[in-house]
């Protein structure tokens, strides 16, 4: 959602006259696209911004934004906490950025920070701070922070990163309210985008030669929008000229439905793949999470989708030390994860993040840190682990890959399947974009490495 985030923040700002550099020393403007989701990103945010107000030295013009679900969370205590900033900017307020920075350039010259009722740039959700005395260049900072249930993204240009596939966002914000979750208090609720706009934007890229589109949604398959839900959508794009492969993430195992699967099923462009978040293997677990499903629950959506696509590719998300969580818990969520043996799992140890629920649960329940990151290393021994087997035993596969970049080695490009499991392969300079097939030769554990089969000019591919 953020590198789509960023695509339309430079989409938004190329169509307003800005050019897009390679590299921040040549910026007038930089902006730091955040996640909220846990601590550690927020500390390397920081971090980042520091380091990237050093320019200022050399560039005292520059403007330096940070935008996202971080700034819409910390909002005017980031402004406080790095002063240097120039503007704080949530997910709602990308339609504004333009006038946003105008704002910010015109209160330099006057020397007073912030909106002014008086700016030709007025406009909803533009807070003034503190003016800042003249010439002091330290304190305020614009913030846009008010989440817009009227923002529905469209009439926005995207400035796309890839030629090759495409995200596509479907769906802003959560319904939800998993106690561990700070998005639904960034992003706010969840605003489903029109299906129109979402087959006319993916008509577009596929004109521009893009065959790939990942549809976007913190819970995708919660989509609706007046009569078409999930499945209806899915399978119109599934339908689109010139589109081979769509993906969609994240779902929510509960909007796992028979028909979601026969769409899965029975539409050749849908690829075999899904990111299924699990969460937790407990039950108590999951109801002090809010997940609002339980295990079996859980079970018989894998077996619901296994049985409609059996060759599907499953990855997970798991979180261990949540608040509560015993030893025996935990060990209910490594036996899920050895019965249902996801392709692929993020697994993370619990951040408490300001704001949410699991913060509230008594200090007693915490998990001392020590105990919390031996069981994430035995959490990833168990998932790499398994991911090995399944891949050892694809080894031999020959597999339709998508050409996405070079690889890190000379003369290696690197490919992805319709599993979504990424492989390298020797190849001439192989067009971007290109389909190519591949015999799996060797798996490192996580990835392959794969050799061309034909002449590699993917012209048996059609
Ligand atoms: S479903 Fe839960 S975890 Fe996912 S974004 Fe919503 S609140 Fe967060």
């Amino acid at each position: 959602m953020n590198i789509s985030d960023g695509e339309l923040m430079s989409g938004i700002l190329a169509s307003n006259g800005f050019e897009l550099v390679e590299r921040p020393e040549e910026a007038d403007v930089v902006l730091v696209n955040t996640c909220a989701i846990r601590d550690h990103a927020e500390q390397r945010v920081l971090g980042r911004v520091a380091q990237l107000n050093g320019l200022k030295e050399k560039n005292p013009e520059l403007l330096l934004g940070v935008t996202g679900c971080m700034a819409q969370r910390m909002g005017e205590e980031l402004v406080r906490k790095v002063p240097y900033v120039d503007l704080v900017m949530g997910p709602d307020g990308y339609r504004g950025l333009p006038d946003a920075l105008g704002t910010i350039v015109a209160s330099k010259t006057s020397g007073v920070n912030g909106l002014g009722a008086e700016s030709a740039h007025a406009g909803p959700g533009l807070v003034q701070l503190e003016p800042r005395k003249k010439g002091k260049g330290k304190g305020g900072g614009l913030t846009v922070l008010d989440l817009d249930p009227t923002e529905d993204y469209e009439g926005l240009e995207l400035r796309r990163t890839s030629t090759v596939s495409a995200w596509i966002p479907i769906q802003r914000g959560c319904n939800h309210r998993c106690t561990f979750c700070i998005v639904p208090y960034v992003r706010g609720p969840e605003k489903n985008r029109n299906p129109q706009a979402v087959l006319d934007e993916i008509r577009g890229v596929s004109e521009r030669g893009i065959t790939e589109v990942t549809l976007l949604g913190q819970t995708v398959n919660s989509y609706q929008n007046g009569d078409w839900d999930f499945p209806r959508l899915l399978r119109a794009v599934a339908r689109m000229p010139g589109i081979r492969r769509v993906r969609f993430t994240s779902p929510h195992p509960n909007d796992v439905t028979p028909a979601l699967v026969a769409v899965m099923a029975e539409e050749p462009a849908v690829c075999e793949q899904l990111h299924l978040p699990l969460q937790a293997g407990n039950d108590r677990t999951l109801k002090r999470m809010l997940r609002r499903h339980t295990v079996p629950e859980f079970m018989e959506k894998v077996e619901m989708i296994r049985s409609g696509v059996p060759d599907i590719a499953l990855s997970t998300d798991v979180i261990v030390a949540f608040p509560g969580e015993t030893a025996e818990e935990f060990q209910d969520t490594l036996s899920v994860l050895r019965e249902v043996r996801f392709d692929d799992a993020f697994t993370y140890r619990f951040s408490p993040r300001e704001g949410t629920p699991a913060t509230r649960f008594p200090e007693e329940d915490l998990i001392p840190e020590d105990e919390g990151r031996a069981r994430l290393d035995e959490l990833i021994q168990l998932t790499r682990g398994i991911q090995r087997q399944i891949n050892q035993a694809e080894v031999g596969w020959v597999e339709e890959v998508l050409v996405e970049n070079r690889g890190r080695e000379a003369g290696f490009m690197l490919g992805r399947t319709r599993r979504n499991k990424v492989a390298v392969f020797r190849g001439r300079e192989l067009q971007m974009g290109s389909y190519q097939t591949l015999e799996l030769t060797r798996t490192t554990g996580a990835t392959f490495v794969g050799s061309l089969v034909g002449d590699g000019s993917g012209k048996e591919e059609g």
